[in-house]
């Protein structure tokens, strides 16, 4: 029963350039059969793809990427198969873009100090929502001949030490997991190579995300290496955990990644999206938390 899953993508809704009707049917060519919509903290682009999905006929699991601080520093948290009408994930997603707007007011403030003015309305163009990213800011500073691409502006404007550089201070990991948790879902460890967390580092997130109720990690990811791929398998073996796999995709002007192309799970992963109900794209089971928790006990 395997199909060509791909669980881990990006929206107009936040910091993607395809829409969400756009990315599902490119997801459609690319023969993906089960596609996760996983914006950064939003839900916005749920809806648009849902219905894009029936007409395509490939399956769509509702996410979302919620941002964490943890440790310190920022850690990404997938959110798989949720209902987007859960009250306690939608509140809660609410304060982050609150938040992400406060932090995008303070980012155009250093830009400007640092001799970019009209950073934040640069970069509000390129959003297609009231939400906000450093993506954004970085296709603003690209079109202003700032840098030559989006990965040079991060690296001379964005990052810890540069001049737009904000710390982030978004939600505690007990809180992602507990709202996604709340809406049915199941949380997934986005990306975890990208953290270079050592290995002390990286037991203790792992043992704190599952004392959290957090189920799933990214073994495949379009930000890992091969041997990432090894590495966290045997980090999901160790812990239990469910694997997943998503390109982690922004849309076609980064043609090195592709949705759906990623490579089989290794030997003895559990596939998440093989979870009994992961699929049956039906928000409206409120009891479903408990009922898909006992059918795997059973299993
Ligand atoms: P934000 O959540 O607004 O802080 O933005 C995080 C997003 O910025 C990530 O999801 C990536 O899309 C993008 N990003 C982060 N680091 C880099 C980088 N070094 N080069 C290009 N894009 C990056
Ligand atoms: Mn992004
Ligand atoms: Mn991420
Ligand atoms: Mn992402």
């Amino acid at each position: 029963m395997t199909r060509i899953p791909d669980l881990h993508t990006h929206s107009t809704a936040s910091d993607g350039t395809l829409t969400p009707r756009e990315l599902v049917a490119r997801a459609a060519r690319q023969g993906v059969e089960i596609l996760a919509l996983t914006d950064h903290d939003t839900l916005a682009g749920l809806e648009d793809a849902a219905e894009a999905a029936r007409f395509h006929g490939l399956t769509l699991v509702s996410g979302a990427e919620v941002s964490v601080t943890w440790g310190g520093r920022t850690v990404h948290i997938v959110g798989l198969n949720v209902d987007p009408s859960a009250v306690e994930l939608r509140t809660g997603l609410d304060g982050l873009l609150n938040y992400r707007q406060q932090r995008a007011a303070e980012i155009g403030r250093r830009l400007e100090r640092a001799g970019w003015p009209g950073a934040l309305e640069g970069a509000k163009a390129f959003a297609a929502s009231e939400l906000v990213g450093r993506t954004h800011f970085a296709r603003f500073l690209v079109s202003r001949g700032a840098a030559k691409d989006v990965r040079s502006v991060f690296k001379h404007f964005l990052v810890k030490g540069k001049p737009g550089h904000v710390t982030g201070e978004w939600v505690t990991l007990e809180q992602a997991v507990g709202w996604i948790r709340a809406a049915g879902g199941e949380a997934v460890i986005a990306h975890p190579a990208r953290y270079g967390f050592t290995r002390t580092k990286m037991k203790r997130f792992i043992e704190a995300f599952v004392a959290c109720g957090g189920r799933g990690i990214e073994v495949v990811s379009g930000s890992h290496s091969r041997d990432d791929y090894f590495t966290f398998a045997r980090w999901a073996r160790e812990y239990g955990l469910l694997a997943s796999a998503g390109s982690d995709y922004h849309g076609p002007e980064s043609p090195w990644v592709e949705l759906g192309r990623l490579p089989e799970l290794p030997e003895g992963c559990r596939p998440i999206w093989d979870l009994p109900g992961f699929t049956a794209n039906d928000h409206q089971r409120l009891s479903k938390p408990e009922s898909l928790h006992q059918v795997e006990a059973q299993a």
